[in-house]
């Protein structure tokens, strides 16, 4: 197996070290053990304060789309409508999955290399088409932005929209979520971005009308909800719960909150602008256009004119270097630089943007 000693890739981030040893240390068979409790608890406590919500967190085995499908599954009747706020691939994307489990799905879209744009597009389709549920990406990691919440959040609340979803994954830990200020009732995330754990869990904060949703729809199923709802309570988990990667999820969550949860962001601020800085004073562009929100966590650019995608990802992991390339109409035409969780170090992104410096 091939590592290379820089890994700048938006997810998986490399494991560091601390994280490492609690995933590997053996906990025998702890499934409901009260420890095993007492770990699943503390968490939820430390993904609550991470997420800003005094919501229920739920921790699923698998990646973060276990967590988007299960969301979409648990709270949708067939049929109900959903209107899908997409500015990447991410976004549109859920729309689609929706739309294949039998929701009837409204797109309201923006360019790749936006973010959310004129909210009374937004507006207008929830007046008009009475969604049960709005989706939304806080960071598309395929296109480096971040999207604004606060806006939409207030529309959800003011005009009564029962369900907002946000797909949190590569910006929890990262950047500010606060998913109660913003009326999020379905927050979602995954170890292997900013919890910088292996990619094994994932999380979300679940609000008590998506519970009541949750219960009325009923849906059973590897990636259902519903038997998290009394989990804790009842002692009793749907599956032998995976205790390794809640262990290090959690140890990913601590190291965030001991470091400070403010001075956390603002490292990810700083390195992301930064590495924007010095990328464009190399002569590189941006992919985000001029007025869209770049994301903290992870930066796009465009793959240098006179050079192919494969050719110059091959001269950077010459190098030892490591880059994301991109997804949909971005692929071939934009690589990333993942700085979130253990990767916003400035070190790493100087050493990072010194090789593709030598290689331009
Ligand atoms: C990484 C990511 C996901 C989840 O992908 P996995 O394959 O489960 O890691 C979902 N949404 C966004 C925006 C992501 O960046």
């Amino acid at each position: 197996m091939q590592t290379y000693p820089l890994s700048m890739v938006p997810g998986p981030v490399s494991v560091p070290e601390e994280i490492r040893k609690v995933y590997l240390t053996d906990y025998g068979s702890g499934d409901f053990e009260p420890e095993f409790l007492e770990l699943y608890a503390k968490a939820e406590a430390n993904l609550q304060i991470i997420f800003g919500t005094k919501n229920s967190v739920v921790i699923q085995s698998g990646e973060a789309m276990l967590a988007l499908w299960g969301a979409l599954k648990s709270c949708l009747h067939p049929a109900d409508r959903v209107l899908a706020i997409g500015t990447g691939v991410f976004g549109r994307g859920i729309g689609e999955m929706a739309a294949s489990i039998g929701a009837e799905v409204k797109a309201v879209n923006w360019d790749y290399n936006e973010t959310i744009g004129d909210l009374a597009r937004i507006e207008t389709a929830m007046e008009t088409f009475k969604p049960r549920m709005i989706t939304a990406v806080h960071c598309e990691t395929p296109s480096g932005t971040l999207n604004p919440l606060a806006e939409l959040g207030k529309l959800k609340n003011d005009l009564h929209i029962p369900l907002f979803y946000v797909d949190a994954v590569s910006s929890v830990g990262g950047a500010p979520v606060q998913a109660d200020q913003n009326q999020i009732d379905l927050c979602l995330g995954g170890s292997q971005k900013c919890l910088s754990a292996p990619p094994s869990t994932c999380f979300l904060s679940v609000s008590d009308a998506a519970w009541d949703i949750i219960e009325q729809v009923d849906y059973a199923g590897y990636d259902a909800l519903k038997p998290f709802h009394f989990a804790q309570n009842r002692k009793y988990f749907p599956y032998t719960p995976d205790w390794y990667g809640i262990a290090a999820l959690n140890s990913g969550a601590e190291r965030i909150l001991n470091e400070g949860l403010t001075r956390c962001f603002e490292r990810h601020q700083h390195v992301a602008e930064f590495c924007r800085d010095k990328l464009v004073q190399m002569g590189l562009t941006l992919f985000p256009s001029a007025n869209a929100i770049p994301s903290p966590t992870v930066t796009a650019v465009n793959v240098p004119s006179g050079n192919t995608w494969p050719e110059f990802d091959a001269r950077l992991r010459k190098h030892g270097l490591v880059v994301g390339g991109s997804l949909g109409p971005m692929e071939n035409k934009v690589f990333r630089l993942g700085h979130m969780g253990s990767q916003a170090d400035k070190n790493l992104v100087e050493k990072a943007l010194a090789i593709i410096e030598k290689i331009l």
